[in-house]
């Protein structure tokens, strides 16, 4: 039996920024990862300034702008025949209004750079926790092959199928959007109309395409939302094909025609949506990433607000932690600064989802007093409620709040 002082469950995103804030901090912190190896299924993704500011100040500044790109602008394309219907300015103007530059990254470049920052020996793959339990001097991990482990808090950043969220909130049913993401990769090359400097989107009736560079324009992830029966999994292990890309964009403009020539490899996951939680903590167990707020993709957030987390829980627990009471008041301090702020973002994201996706299925609110077949919220509240998020500096914050704490006292 070993004992660490933070046990973090899971090697995501989300689990990785988390050790790797502790750990800067100088908490005695260590990961268990269920896969054999450290890897991060899937493509490209998005990090808004709200996540790059963190990283930056963790000192990946150098490591993202050599890999990451920061995309000149978004462009939204006629899905008929590919003509411009709109174009937003990014690049500079988003790192000047934002303060911290808007990114596109290729996921497995964004985990090594984040498993950079840990010691090798912080981090424990094949380890599979299957139980663990609570008690007033700290918590018994327990993991798969009979592996037993005590810790003095349990941070369960263990993905949107979370373990330790069933402990702590019980049974959940998910709701199916309607819809499944198809993504993959392809060579900037192949597709000679575009320009890897831009994003694009392509909005059809029923449906719609992203594009952005990754690996310094090298290459384009896309992303495609479309309708699709339930059933399927939510899960990048999930493989479907180029005939279901084909058939999906049939009849689309010749640059998306393109991008179904080249595509091979295509991964599908099925969009479900969850209601937010009550609760997160109890005295020495949190939730962190999409194991405390799994979100559709629209918004481009999960793993931005898994950072958030991540480097809130370390501010927190660095300065309440220390006995038992410092980690329960650490605990509710960064649930009270985080669970009413993604639980924002969480209904929010419920709002880009495409036009068909709210016909399908109208029970899907996003709580705010309005229901989704009645075309909830204007474009304008959308890019509102999105400036609202990338403008978040959680570590100013959490600082600010301390001294207002300070000055009262
Ligand atoms: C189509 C799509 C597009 C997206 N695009 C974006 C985007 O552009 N920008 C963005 O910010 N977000 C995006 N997201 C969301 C983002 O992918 C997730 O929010 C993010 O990856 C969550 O990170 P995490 O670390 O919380 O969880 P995960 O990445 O799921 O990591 C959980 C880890 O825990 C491990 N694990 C699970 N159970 C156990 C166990 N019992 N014991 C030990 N280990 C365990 C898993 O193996 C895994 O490594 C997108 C999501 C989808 C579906």
């Amino acid at each position: 039996m070993t004992t660490t002082t933070i046990a973090v469950i899971g090697a995501g995103i989300g689990g990785l920024t988390a050790a790797a804030a502790l750990h800067r901090r100088g908490i005695d912190v260590h990961v268990y990862e269920r896969g054999d190896t450290l890897r991060e299924q899937g493509v490209g993704m998005h990090l808004g300034p709200n996540g790059t500011r963190l990283l930056n100040r963790m000192g990946l500044a150098g490591q993202l702008a050599r890999n990451a790109v920061r995309p000149e602008a978004l462009e939204v394309r006629a899905f008929h025949d590919g003509s411009t219907v709109a174009r937003q300015e990014m690049g500079v103007a988003w790192e000047e209004r934002f303060g911290a530059p808007y990114l596109t990254v290729h996921r497995g470049d964004l985990h090594r750079m984040l498993a950079s920052l840990l010691p090798a020996e912080r981090v424990h793959t094949g380890r599979e926790l299957t139980g663990y339990e609570e008690g007033a001097k700290g918590v018994t991990l327990r993991f798969a092959g009979g592996t037993v482990t005590r810790a003095s808090a349990l941070i369960g950043a263990d993905g949107v199928h979370s373990l330790v969220r069933r402990r702590l909130a019980g049974p959940e049913r998910p709701v199916y959007s309607g819809n499944c993401a198809l993504r993959g990769l392809v060579d900037a090359a192949a597709l000679p109309d575009l320009d890897p400097a831009l994003m694009y989107m392509f909005a059809g009736p029923a449906g719609r395409v992203l594009l952005y560079p990754v690996r310094g324009g090298r290459q384009f992830t896309y992303v495609v939302v479309a309708p699709a029966p339930e059933g399927l999994d939510e899960s990048w292990t999930s493989t479907a094909g180029p005939a279901d890309l084909d058939a999906t964009l049939a009849g689309w403009a010749p640059q998306v025609r393109a991008l179904v020539g080249t595509a091979r490899e295509v991964r599908r996951w099925a969009l479900y949506d969850r209601a937010p939680l009550e609760r997160w903590s109890t005295a020495r167990t949190t939730l962190l990433g999409d194991a405390a707020h799994p979100m559709l993709p629209h918004h481009g957030q999960g793993a931005n607000q898994a950072i958030e987390d991540g480097v809130a829980l370390a501010i927190c627990l660095k300065e309440e932690a220390s006995g038992a009471a410092g980690i329960a008041a650490a605990l509710r301090r960064y649930e009270a600064t985080r669970r009413p702020h993604t639980t924002r973002v969480q209904l929010g994201s419920r709002d880009g989802r495409p036009t068909t996706t709210q016909k399908r299925n109208p029970s899907m609110t996003n709580n705010l007093g309005n229901n989704g077949s009645n075309n909830n919220r204007n474009v304008n509240n959308q890019a509102a409620d999105m400036a609202w998020i990338l403008a978040n500096d959680v570590e100013a914050n959490l600082n600010r709040n301390d001294n207002l704490h300070s000055n009262a006292a």
